[in-house]
């Protein structure tokens, strides 16, 4: 039977070509720098207990509310199997990097702790431009520090990765301060007082908003809301003085860097565990907030809610997918593909029989070799070379083959020599270098 379903599912892609040297050029910068700024690279389960999330994140939000995709067996589900609630696909990393956090022991290490992540995240989203349902993030924790200046490192290292990478002119930082627990009951009995008065002119979501967390009103996107909200009044105005001096704290150290940023003071992020700072990485001009490329902030009480010690700390995680998208409208500039070193051809049998051996050898000794020993013609090897773009062709005919030789054709000029096969390793290596 041949098989009907053969497209990905609605909301993902593969990333081939074009997107894969993209995405790996983002990662590899990340990675970098990574490295310079001390991170030690984390990985954690795709998939994760259930509960990470709801509680975490928070329910009224969209993530948990509408968007979790769950995990379960063909036959029967993992709940039976473990005993323990279910399981789901990762919406996001933080949570995950905070389970670890406490159960790697990590608090008796050296603080703060810094780790950085990247793979794919899932959020059963509506798919659309740069919005995913399978969608790829890096992310940077800091775990262990509640100070000033651990909210402007983490700015600066997202700041760091769109310089790198050519983009820094392209975005905006928006930065807001949602205050602390005690901060947040002030904040959102003001703030529910104020939609409550408007409540007629809130759409329907925003009025289940109001009655669940008000600061989730701040996020909605409909234009009537948006009026109400503009008028609202500012969180920033109502925090107390230790979040005020906190957050003045950050911005001082944001102008010492000379890190340009903008002040939104409805600036809420769609997770519920942020505390004091949060920010966002906007695109210059995407004054609908559709396709932010990055976000983060403190969330200095999660990992107690997680079953740890009272621990401080600052994150952020970048929309890989939409960076991709980004560097090809921009026409930025990565560094080409790598093109292979050699192409070898064979021609005849004898030859064919040798060329994975030589292959293997090319290989082995760091080399790198396109073939097509299934291929007979000489005409369509040639092309397949040309195509890759080889700086050597090497190529074993039916005399070079009794004659254990290989004529080593450079493939810009057109100069060729011939040279016994125990020598082709050296010599190539040396024409290379
Ligand atoms: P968040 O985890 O919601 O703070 O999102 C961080 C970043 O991930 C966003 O700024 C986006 O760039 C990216 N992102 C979030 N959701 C999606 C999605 N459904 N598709 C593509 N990218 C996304």
């Amino acid at each position: 039977m041949v098989m009907k379903q053969i497209q990905a599912p609605r909301g993902t892609k593969d990333i081939i070509k074009e997107n894969q040297r993209h995405l790996k050029y983002i990662i590899s910068n990340v990675s970098d720098l990574a490295e310079k700024f001390t991170f030690s690279k984390i990985d954690t389960p795709v998939f994760e207990f259930s509960e990470i999330y709801t509680k975490g994140i928070g329910t009224n939000t969209d993530i948990i509310d509408k968007e979790l995709f769950a995990v379960s067996r063909q036959n029967g589900s993992f709940e039976k199997e473990e005993g323990k609630s279910s399981f789901c696909l990762r919406p996001e990393g933080t949570a995950g990097v905070v389970r670890a956090y406490i159960e790697n022991g990590m608090q008796s290490w050296t603080q703060p702790v810094k780790l950085w992540y990247e793979g794919p995240m899932f959020r059963y989203d509506k798919p659309q431009k740069g919005r995913f349902r399978e969608f790829r993030q890096a992310g940077f924790e800091i775990i262990g520090d509640s100070s000033e200046a651990i909210d402007a490192l983490t700015i600066l290292v997202a700041w760091e990765i769109f310089n790198k990478l050519d983009l820094k002119n392209e975005i905006v930082i928006e930065v807001n301060s949602v205050g602390c627990q005690s901060c947040r009951v002030k904040i959102k009995k003001i703030l529910g007082q104020y939609f409550n008065q408007n409540k007629f002119k809130l759409c329907q979501d925003c009025n289940n908003r109001i009655k669940n967390n008000p600061l989730r009103v701040l996020d909605c996107k409909n234009t009537d809301c948006r009026a109400i909200i503009q008028k609202a009044p500012q969180i920033l105005d109502l925090l107390d003085n230790e979040c005020k001096k906190h957050f003045q704290g950050v911005l001082e150290y944001l102008d010492e860097m000379e890190i340009p940023y903008d002040i939104n003071p409805y600036l809420v992020r769609g997770l519920d565990y942020y505390t004091k700072t949060t920010f966002e990485i906007l695109l210059k001009g995407d004054d609908k907030r559709q396709n932010s490329l990055g976000g983060g902030g403190r969330y200095d009480n999660l990992i107690e809610l997680f079953g740890g010690q009272k621990t401080p700390a600052v994150g952020f995680a970048l929309g890989l997918d939409r960076i991709i998208e980004l560097l090809q409208e921009r026409k930025i500039k990565i560094p080409e593909a790598e093109t292979p070193n050699t192409a070898l051809i064979q021609v005849g049998e004898k030859a064919r029989k040798k060329s994975l051996a030589i292959l293997k050898n090319l290989i082995e000794n760091d080399v790198s070799c396109i073939i097509a020993p299934g291929k007979d013609s000489l005409k369509s090897q040639i092309r397949l070379a040309d195509r890759a773009k080889a700086m050597f062709a090497l190529i074993v005919g039916q005399k070079e083959a009794l004659d254990n030789t290989i004529i080593i054709k450079n493939l810009d000029d057109g100069s060729q020599e011939t040279v016994m096969g125990s020598r082709l390793v050296e010599v190539i290596k040396k024409k290379l270098s």
